[in-house]
């Protein structure tokens, strides 16, 4: 089995000639122009490689190469071609074409599954452009009902449902969600976005578990005034009682003692926001996440009481808003070995990890054994032009996969 290693490049680096941003940087909005011609082109490559596409309601794509038992229960891989604002080439693009590209590897090797072996295209993994992450997995794993058709809108007020069937993708949302057994095993090839390979010279990362990510909206209410005229003393400055809830976030996730639980502030408007005035109101985004979901509910709970004590004590409104709090997935025995297996065969060193950064494969989890497998990232860089992999790794990855999906589809 060979991987064909210029024709995996290639196309990563046709799927980044498909891009709303000037080039090295890369964006790729859900639906819009450079997703839709991406889509159309990946789908030719599917189809070249012999594979039976199709498509269901919210975009997700499956390219499946029919085993010789095709009763039994498929093995997933694949990740997400969309690409945050002035991102890089390679996160999620090369789960995707890495996938194919193992595929062909094996079809070329004369290899034949037995259980047929299907690469998926998850609609919007990125938060982009509905405010939520990993669309089309937590569909396929019934996580979202079809009133987001409705209830899901971006920025200029455009609704999913209409968005979709513009892009073409007709039907209800009910029908995506996959049944039970759908998938024996689900596995997903992804760059780290982390700086832990890298740093420790090795080419795998088996992941072990994937953090998931809650999110609470925090809403200061203070009183507004003249930044000369109002005494000190006086003050009900909402900035003031923002900055001890972001130092309360930081506090509470490094008191857990886990390496593995991460708080951030990653958003904050102070209003009116000018120079000579004095911040009447804030509002600002908490992510917090972890690999243990209690561990993550307990700082959770412990930020709402800050938000509380600093309320009372500044005597201003303090209003938590959860926004989303994601279970965690544990990675699935059977797929981590025979990724532990694949490496083995090939020689190659690994570490086993877990995933900070959410994936499509937290949603599959809820569905289907998962497993996930990284390969370094140039200084752990992602989300932005400069992110880096080389060929050989992208590669080296690829061949894991083809080892792994090969393993897992023999009965
Ligand atoms: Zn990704």
């Amino acid at each position: 089995m060979q991987i064909n290693r210029d024709r995996l490049v290639a196309d990563l680096e046709t799927l980044a000639s498909f891009s709303d941003d000037t080039p090295p940087g890369i964006s790729r909005l859900v639906f819009a122009d450079a997703d839709q011609r991406s889509r159309v082109w990946l789908k030719a490559q599917c189809s070249d490689a012999g594979l039976a596409v199709r498509e269901d309601a919210v975009g997700n794509m499956f390219a499946r190469w029919v085993g010789a038992r095709p009763q039994l229960a498929a093995i997933g891989t694949g990740s997400h071609i969309d690409a945050i604002p002035h991102s890089g080439k390679f996160d999620g693009t090369v789960g995707v074409l890495g996938g194919l590209e193992a595929i062909r590897a094996l079809q070329q090797g004369g290899f034949q599954p037995q259980r047929s072996i299907e690469l998926l295209l998850f609609t919007s993994e990125e938060p982009t452009r509905f405010g939520l992450g990993c669309l089309g997995s937590r569909m396929l794993s019934g996580g979202l009902t079809s009133d987001a058709d409705a209830r899901l809108k971006d920025a200029e007020g455009n609704t999913l449902a209409q968005l979709r069937a513009a892009a073409g993708f007709q039907g209800s949302l009910d029908q995506v969600r996959l049944p039970d057994g759908y998938y024996a095993a689900f596995v997903e090839l992804h760059i780290e976005q982390g700086p832990l390979l890298e740093k420790e010279g090795l080419p795998l990362g088996i992941v072990t578990s994937i953090a998931a990510p809650a999110a609470l909206r925090i809403s200061i209410e203070g009183e507004g005034g003249h930044a000369g005229g109002v005494l000190m003393p006086d003050r009900k400055d909402a900035f003031c009682a923002a900055a001890e809830i972001v130092l309360a976030v930081e506090e509470r996730a490094l008191a857990t003692g886990s390496i593995d639980t991460c708080g951030t502030v990653g958003k904050c408007q102070i209003y009116p926001g000018a120079v000579n005035s004095i911040p009447s109101r804030v509002e600002m985004d908490v992510d917090i996440r972890d690999t243990d979901e209690q561990r993550r509910n307990r700082v959770l709970r412990e930020i709402e009481q800050a938000c509380a004590q600093v309320a009372a004590r500044r005597k201003l409104q303090v209003r938590v808003t959860p926004i989303n709090a994601d279970a965690p997935a544990t990675c699935s025995p059977r797929v981590i070995n025979a990724l532990v297996e694949a490496a083995e065969e090939n020689g190659l060193p690994y570490k086993k990890m877990v995933s900070r950064a959410y994936h499509d494969s937290l949603f599959m989890a809820r569905i289907a054994p998962v497993g996930m497998v990284f390969i370094p990232c140039r200084g752990g860089v992602s989300h932005r032009p400069d992110e880096y992999s080389a060929p050989q790794e992208i590669e080296t990855g690829a061949r894991v996969l083809a080892s792994t999906l090969a393993r897992l589809s023999q009965v």
